[in-house]
């Protein structure tokens, strides 16, 4: 499994200097071979090099960084094909497309830069990393992760990591590739139902309500509405920084709510049911269109979080198709709409079971759990 793990640089202030100047050298690079690339066409890592890579090393890049600026460079052209063939950036003809379409892309002057082992060096028992800049190599760079993942970088890291700065705070984010842990065959399946008001719900009835997070958004969204209506310059920024802030909150819960699910899982010995995420996005949106951008990725990302830390641990995970869960009864198997008469009430018009709904949904996902387990099982079995 490959994981990245991020952890916060502390550099003195003549440190934070040099890595604020690589960083724009590299940005500004990286600009110019992104103008190579849309005026020539050739938007490839190896034709884009022949076009630039002088030029980028007479900038005082090394022929490492310089290497790393034209395939940034490609592979965000790459991404961008990709999106746009997606339909990510709306149909053909569409505005914010031809936008995309008509000018180079251009990178932030404190855009993330890729380092890999011969610019970049870790000291995993002074906790210091030694860096390339353009202002020569910078050694003994402290920095601090939890104990978690220290670890993990010391026993797992492996290849490039990321320089970023964000908010004047500097994070590397490295690459660790984990060894596989077998899977445990579960004995029974925990299901957990997502939702905006309860983040998450266990078939046990736990309720990981986020009552936290969603004050922060409701008063981020009123800040928001009164900054937008200003539209002044440090308005932006305050608004950027509050979005950033939500956002690391937002992880940062849903690594909780992870966590106690998948400990729970493995101390009771069983798997972890999740509606298929794809549903949740449709269903979603279904409900309220503008709530999507707020919450869809935070439901992603709770469900990635819940798959890799099961996965470390070798928790059973299964997918199932949410579809009706909220209005079947759990106890009978009865599926009618007149089962949910309130938003948080469940109460079965034909055998007369009652719960809360969201668990009683959740009860609905571990059973799909079990029997979707059986069916991967058997086919396994087979082959
Ligand atoms: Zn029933």
């Amino acid at each position: 499994m490959r994981l990245v793990v991020q952890v916060r640089l502390r550099p003195m202030p003549e440190q934070a200097a040099s890595l604020e100047a690589t960083l724009r050298a590299c940005n500004d690079a990286a600009n110019f071979a992104s103008v190579t690339a849309f005026t020539t066409g050739d938007r490839r890592e190896y034709a884009l090099r022949k076009h630039t890579y002088r030029e980028v090393r007479a900038r005082g890049l090394g022929a490492q960084a310089a290497q790393h600026v034209i395939k940034k460079v490609a592979d965000a052209y790459t991404t961008l094909k990709a999106n746009i063939r997606a339909g990510n950036l709306g149909p053909e003809g569409s505005r914010r497309r031809a936008r995309a379409e008509s000018k180079p892309i251009a990178f932030r002057a404190d855009a993330a830069q890729p380092f890999d082992d011969r610019c970049l060096s870790w000291d995993h028992t002074a906790h210091t990393v030694s860096i390339w800049t353009t202002a020569g190599r910078l050694k003994n760079v402290a920095f601090v992760g939890s104990a978690d993942q220290l670890k993990m970088l010391a026993l797992y890291r492996k290849g490039e990591s990321d320089l970023v700065c964000r908010d004047g705070r500097w994070f590397l984010y490295a690459t660790c590739e984990i060894p596989d842990v077998p899977v445990t065959e579960p004995d029974g399946f925990i299901g957990v139902d997502l939702g905006i008001a309860n983040i998450a719900t266990t078939s046990d009835g736990a309720c990981h309500c986020g009552k936290g997070l969603n004050a922060v958004r409701h008063r981020n969204r009123e800040l928001r509405r009164r900054l937008q209506a200003k539209a002044t310059r440090s308005a932006k920024r305050l608004l950027k920084k509050r979005r950033r802030k939500e956002a690391r909150f937002a992880a940062d819960t849903n690594h909780r709510i992870a966590k106690r699910i998948v400990t729970e899982a493995e101390r009771t010995g069983r798997g972890i049911a999740l509606e298929d995420l794809g549903g949740i996005r449709d269903r979603v949106r279904l409900r309220k269109p503008q709530r999507v951008t707020l919450h869809s990725w935070s439901f992603h990302q709770l469900g990635s979080f819940i798959a890799y830390k099961a996965a470390r641990h070798g928790v059973a995970v299964v997918h199932v198709d949410p579809a009706y869960t909220s209005q079947t009864c759990s106890a009978c198997g009865h599926v009618d709409k007149a089962n949910r008469p309130g938003q948080a009430t469940f109460c079965c018009t034909s055998c007369g079971f009652a719960e809360h709904a969201d668990v009683n949904a959740a009860r609905n996902i571990a059973s799909r759990g079990v029997a979707g387990w059986a069916v991967s099982h058997a086919a396994d079995d087979a082959a």
